[in-house]
């Protein structure tokens, strides 16, 4: 017996009945061919659910989550999605979203010990010491230096997916993907831009208009 699980399938139920048959042809479309038009990656975190905090319906993001938001370069699984989602799907946008109260950010701080944990967040080294680096100028707070381990860490991951072959042969032919860098606050529900891909085409708008144009004609 379990009221969890008896939980979770009358809230199918209800979404049968008062979300999906209401919206039939928007899910029948889905239903179809799946068009997500962002790859989002978050925290595994049961806090952090990408389509409800953005208000969006099914069908609207292509999704990986990890521990801690990471982008490993020798992450098969992250590469395969990446290859999937922008080759394929033709993804125009990715977001790399961290979060606060990370217990993976947490645990990239106080070093934790067990294996695999261990193993992965040392994928974040590079976050660590910058924020040790900004902590000791700054006098930080414990509280004060998660925040800004977690920011650096979306920034590093950030710089881990540009450096993918992948991702940087894209850019390198001026093609997309646009990059974001959030941050969600898990005490407000609310959204920080921390990396604003919107200026991506920070290279220059109208490359990014003209480049835009040969991504979609082949839908
Ligand atoms: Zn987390």
């Amino acid at each position: 017996m379990s009221d969890m699980i008896d939980e979770l399938l009358t809230g199918n139920t209800k979404f049968v009945s008062g979300e999906f048959r209401p919206n039939e042809a928007y899910y029948q479309a889905i239903a179809a061919k799946q068009r997500p038009k962002v790859l989002w990656i978050g925290c595994s975190d049961s806090r952090v659910s990408e389509h409800q905090m953005t208000g969006s319906k099914p069908g609207t993001m292509f999704v990986h989550r990890n521990v801690a938001n990471i982008i490993a370069f020798n992450d098969v699984n992250i590469s395969a999605i990446l290859e999937y989602g922008v080759v394929h799907l033709k993804i125009e946008d990715i977001i790399v979203c961290g979060h606060t109260r990370c217990g993976g950010i947490a645990a990239i701080e106080d070093g934790v010990h067990e294996n695999y944990i261990a193993d992965w967040l040392c994928i974040a080294t590079g976050a660590k010491e910058a924020t040790n680096r900004i902590a000791k100028e700054r006098k930080l707070s414990r509280e004060e230096k998660l925040a800004v381990l977690t920011e650096e860490n979306v920034k590093l991951q950030i710089k881990h997916l540009r450096n993918l072959a992948l991702i940087r042969n894209m850019h390198a032919k001026g093609l997309l993907p646009r990059i974001h860098g959030w941050l969600y606050r898990v005490e407000t529900g609310k959204v920080d831009v921390l990396v604003d891909g919107r200026e991506d085409a920070g290279r220059g708008r109208a490359k990014a208009k003209t480049r835009r144009k040969p991504a979609k004609r082949s839908r």
